[in-house]
């Protein structure tokens, strides 16, 4: 699926590849054209932050990313008053420095962050699209130029980490999942260098061990894991060891679930 790349972006830009799994690039223009806030959905490392990435090369944007942690709060987005020699100067947060400069607001794992964020980005996230910010007395309009999207994963939502339906109302959705075989196969290959005959058993073994995921596993392995497994091949190693490494070990710490998922590798590798 293509559409033109803006007027912004020259033949000089480096655009990150990213391979669509349906409409979602032409969601993400219109998105941006009319000014709607998109929040992505979906298992941590199957793509929204390279689909991010690669539609602000592709329009032309730029971009700040924020990963977001059980620590983050308002002001780590909006800013603070920091002591610079002897005097207290307002440093802009990078939501602030977006809203101010235009371009695309990423922030990832939007659940992860202390509860005040939804009140500085409620505001944003309607038709007013303003940024108030109490400590310096300004309200910063949001120009054309700006957009916010956020990314969570439903997986690890809790009663505690959930988001709200009153935030979750104010963006458009689009729900990302691993993606078919044949198009996983060919992001392995492009990624690592590993010829595509050579990724499709591990594509294979990925597929049999996200569907332990909920028994033996909280999470199945990631497009991410997969890209490090066949990079480890493609460098020599063993493929079992290197299967070993990336594919098993970061999901489990349990030595009995750790034997069982070697032995489906042997199986299908
Ligand atoms: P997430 O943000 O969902 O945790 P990432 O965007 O970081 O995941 O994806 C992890 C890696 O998987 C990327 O760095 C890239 O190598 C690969 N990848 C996943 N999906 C795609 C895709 N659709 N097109 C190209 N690469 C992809």
């Amino acid at each position: 699926m293509t559409f033109p790349l803006s007027p912004n972006v020259t033949s000089q830009t480096l655009v990150p590849h990213y391979i669509a799994a349906g409409n979602e690039c032409e969601l993400f223009e219109v998105a941006w054209t009319r000014k709607l806030p998109l929040l992505l959905k979906g298992p941590t490392g199957c793509g929204k932050t390279r689909f991010v990435s690669h539609m602000a090369a592709r329009l032309g944007l730029p971009l700040s990313t924020v990963s977001c942690h059980d620590d983050l709060a308002a002001a780590d987005l909006t800013g603070r008053y920091l002591l610079k020699g002897g005097d207290t100067v307002w440093i802009d947060g990078p939501l602030t420095r977006a809203v101010r400069n235009g371009g695309i607001c990423y922030l990832d794992e939007i659940v992860e962050a202390r509860k005040d964020v939804a009140v500085v980005l409620h505001p944003l996230t309607d038709d007013r699209r303003i940024l108030p910010l109490e400590r310096t007395g300004e309200t910063l309009q949001a120009p054309p130029e700006f957009m916010l999207v956020v990314s969570y994963n439903p997986g690890y939502q809790s009663i505690l980490k959930a988001l709200k339906p009153s935030t979750k109302q104010r963006f458009i959705a689009i729900e990302f999942d691993f993606l078919p075989k044949d198009q996983e196969i060919a992001i392995v290959a492009a990624e690592s260098g590993l010829e595509p005959r050579h990724v499709a058993p591990l594509v294979n073994l990925a597929h049999r061990l996200r569907a332990m995921k909920g028994h033996d596993l909280e999470e199945g392995v990631s497009t991410r894991l997969m890209v490090y497994c066949a990079t480890l091949i493609g460098s020599g190693l063993n493929p079992q060891d290197a299967i070993a490494a990336a594919m098993i070990e970061p999901l489990t710490d349990d030595p009995d679930v750790r034997q069982a998922l070697c032995e489906v590798a042997k199986a299908v590798y």
